[in-house]
């Protein structure tokens, strides 16, 4: 395995490099961007690799995934986030586990996480995903709900809003990307001119491996990167 930890701290570096330079297009620095590592193309063997390497942001799309790999790696003080769809029936399974849920798209999900957070005692930080591109097979509020599952939000007092997330439409080159970045970014800017105190529009998930220097561009403070970050490392793990 010698070979992966030095294949994962290079791609690491040269992620974080281009994540620094689109920063600084932005006028902003490099830390005011997370790089999330998405692992679900990857062992958990792989994602504790990762999170030796210094990015301890994890994040799976499947919530049977996130608890067992969170389970493998309960040792290392990981920052699990859940960046796939939530059934309500593994919310209480997934609640304890994580620090950020990006993938919130439904009043009723919002509801229930609010009942399960007050039953644990603790408060859950949350995204709202919205449908940026407008897809059909999207999840995702549409932007022009968003005003009101904010204030709506305000009556679910364990539930704090942070921010919002979005992906490009499928279809799409680099242009159509950028423009649903910044779509998203000006729908952030608009509602937070004037959202309750108790809601937070801070953080903006956008941008994924073909995508990111866009996002980070267009505002991005999350960016989730799973096959840039792991390219070549599964074979490389395979040959020894
Ligand atoms: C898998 C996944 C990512 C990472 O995708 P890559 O293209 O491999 O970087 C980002 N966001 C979501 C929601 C994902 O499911």
């Amino acid at each position: 395995m010698s070979d992966v930890p030095s294949r994962l701290a290079e791609n690491l570096d040269q992620l974080r490099r281009r994540i620094e330079a689109a920063a600084a297009a932005s006028g902003r620095p490099a830390g005011a961007v997370t790089l999330v590592a998405a692992t679900k193309y990857v062992s958990a063997e792989i994602a504790r690799q990762i999170a030796v390497a210094g990015c301890l942001d994890l994040a799976e799309s499947r919530p049977q995934e996130l608890w067992s790999k969170g389970a493998a790696l309960a040792d290392l003080p990981i920052r699990w986030h859940l960046i796939g769809h939530l059934q309500r029936n593994k919310i209480r399974r997934t609640l304890p586990l994580v620090t950020l849920l990006h993938s919130i798209d439904s009043a009723r999900l919002l509801a229930a996480l609010n009942d399960e957070a007050c039953a644990l005692g603790r408060r859950v930080d949350v995204l709202l995903e919205v449908n940026i591109s407008g897809e059909a097979a999207k999840h995702g509020f549409q932007p022009a709900e968003v005003e009101r599952q904010l204030s709506a939000c305000v009556e679910l007092a364990q539930v704090r809003v942070r921010g919002l997330m979005g992906m490009a439409r499928l279809e799409g080159g680099p242009a159509e990307a950028e423009r649903d970045f910044a779509s998203l970014r000006a729908l952030r800017d608009r509602l937070a001119r004037n959202i309750p105190a108790a809601v937070s529009l801070a953080e903006l998930s956008m941008g994924m491996s073909g995508d990111f220097e866009a996002a980070v561009r267009q505002g991005a403070t999350l960016v989730r990167i799973g096959s840039a970050l792991t390219e070549g490392i599964e074979s490389a793990a395979d040959s020894q």
